[in-house]
């Protein structure tokens, strides 16, 4: 495959024929209702965590609410009044996050790893930013770490479960200082970019493009290393739990944490593809991002492993639970290979793709010689593999796998399914701002991509 003009190696060429690239990299633009809608998101996401933590305590894990308009002000004053109650921080609620943030950051920056060069930036004259990719050997690391101490009863991973509710605060704390912090920095560094000068608008959204500390793309930590370890550490926290108390560990319990594992596994054994995306490229690093990968990814995505732990015996029972196995590994071959596809791709192209045996290696994970569009912007759109199907089959796979967490849970509840409602609607929007973008950016070619792959989440249907 011959190689695109916008390879790493090739920055004067990349700041010409990119100068599309440098505009829309610009361009301020009101996403998620501008100030108004980030205010709602910023309400909403710290509410969503109390109001689940407090459901599964006191509710039985059912909705609750006001019974009517009068009641709404003693209704919040009692969720707030509990949390207040049990949910404040405790010395060991901020040693266990404290601790858990610092192996991340020490293994980050001393754990040698795989060099990544990502696109040239924009805002930064063409410079392409390194990375020290050693997310997976950070991981198996910090998977032995937990494994030796637990066996040698050193240390119980039970304990993140039992001091969940102050996790909660702890981690809404750590979350929102460091969206301060580094909001602030950005300004005292000059390191500020694509501000819309309203400071709500931007402190949501981010001042920074790629802050780092130390060799540390801050960003890309977090992403891989903080939200979906973290929420793997608090699903086996609960399995343990449940085998501490009942003696075992339930079908149902054994799903999630299959399903969490794949999932912090996929992340971390694709570390060395994000470099190359939009997210690395282009999204800031402001409250949005920092507050759910520090805070809402773990304690909202964990509410299923919760859920079973205090709800055993699910009783799904044994034809359901293999049933919702096979479907979770079909889901997980389709969303891991599609993704695989798509970034390999994207690496052959930009000349930074490395062959790298992390488990599990899948079949058909890298096309040979894939059918691809030429577009006039100068990268080519993959129409082969899983993308001559559908243009977010990925998307449709993990949908499917975040009902199969819903579903390990039983019919009995909605919330378990909160999950599987709220990341549809998250990844439908999107879905809408990156087709919005690709339109912008690849034009007439991105209409003639869409009438080759005219299917977005199922084939043959949508
Ligand atoms: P994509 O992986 O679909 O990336 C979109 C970008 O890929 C486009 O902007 C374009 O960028 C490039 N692209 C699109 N189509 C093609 C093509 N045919 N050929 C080559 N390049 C193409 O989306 P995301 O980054 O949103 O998602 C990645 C995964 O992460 C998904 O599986 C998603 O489900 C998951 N995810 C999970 C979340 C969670 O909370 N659980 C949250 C967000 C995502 P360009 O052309 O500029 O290279």
């Amino acid at each position: 495959m011959k190689r695109n003009n916008a390879t790493p190696g090739n920055e004067d060429q990349y700041k010409q024929k990119n100068s599309k690239d440098s505009l829309m990299d610009n361009e301020v633009i009101y996403e998620f209702g501008g100030p108004i809608g980030a205010i709602g998101l910023i309400l909403f996401s710290h509410f969503i965590m109390i109001y689940l933590w407090v459901s599964l305590e006191f509710h039985d894990g059912n909705v609750f609410y006001p019974s009517g308009f009068t009641d709404i002000w003693p209704w919040l004053v009692r969720v707030f009044g509990l949390w207040y109650q049990y949910a404040l921080p405790t010395v060991e609620s901020v040693k266990i996050y404290g601790t858990f943030i610092l192996i991340e950051v020490l293994l980050a920056m001393f754990i040698p790893g795989l060099k990544i060069k990502g696109l040239p930036v924009p805002s930064e004259n063409g410079k392409q930013l390194e990375y020290n990719c050693n997310a997976i050997h950070s991981w198996y690391i910090l998977l032995s770490l937990v494994i030796f101490l637990q066996y040698f009863k050193i240390w119980s991973l039970a304990s993140v479960i039992d001091n969940f509710a102050p996790l909660i605060t702890t981690a809404i704390l750590g979350a929102n200082i460091l969206s301060i912090i580094l909001y602030i920095s950005a300004f005292l560094t000059n390191k500020t970019h694509r501000m819309s000068g309203n400071h709500i608008y931007d402190f949501f959204m981010g001042a920074s493009l790629n802050p780092r500390f130390f060799n540390i793309d801050l960003k890309m930590w977090a992403e891989v290393r903080v939200s979906w370890a973290l929420l793997f550490f608090l699903t086996l926290s609960a399995a343990v739990k449940q085998y501490e108390t009942i003696g075992e560990i339930s079908a149902e319990m054994f799903i999630v944490v299959l399903a969490h594992f794949l999932y912090a596994n996929a992340c971390h054994k694709g570390e060395h593809c994000i470099p190359t995306t939009w997210d690395i490229f282009y999204e800031k690093w402001g409250w949005m991002i920092i507050y759910w990968n520090l805070a809402g990814v773990p304690f909202v995505y964990s509410f299923q492993s919760r859920f079973i732990l205090k709800h055993h015996p699910i009783g799904n029972g044994a034809f359901l639970n293999t049933i919702l196995i096979i479907l979770l590994l079909l889901a997980y071959y389709v969303f891991d290979t599609a993704n695989a596809q798509k970034n390999q791709f994207r690496m052959i192209e930009y000349g930074t793709y490395v062959k790298r045996n992390t488990f599990p290696q899948l079949p058909w994970g890298v096309l040979e010689n894939p059918r691809y569009l030429n577009t006039e912007h100068g990268n080519k759109l993959l129409i082969d593999g899983w993308y001559r199907y559908a243009r977010k089959i990925h998307y449709t796979a993990d949908t499917l796998m975040a009902l199969i967490w819903g579903l390990s849970c039983g019919y009995s509840h909605f919330l378990p399914f909160f999950y599987v409602c709220f990341f549809t609607g998250m990844i439908i929007h999107r879905y809408l701002r990156d087709q919005h973008r690709c339109k912008k950016k690849y034009g007439k070619d991105w209409e003639k991509y869409c009438k080759i792959v005219p299917y977005v989440f199922i084939p043959y249907i949508y």
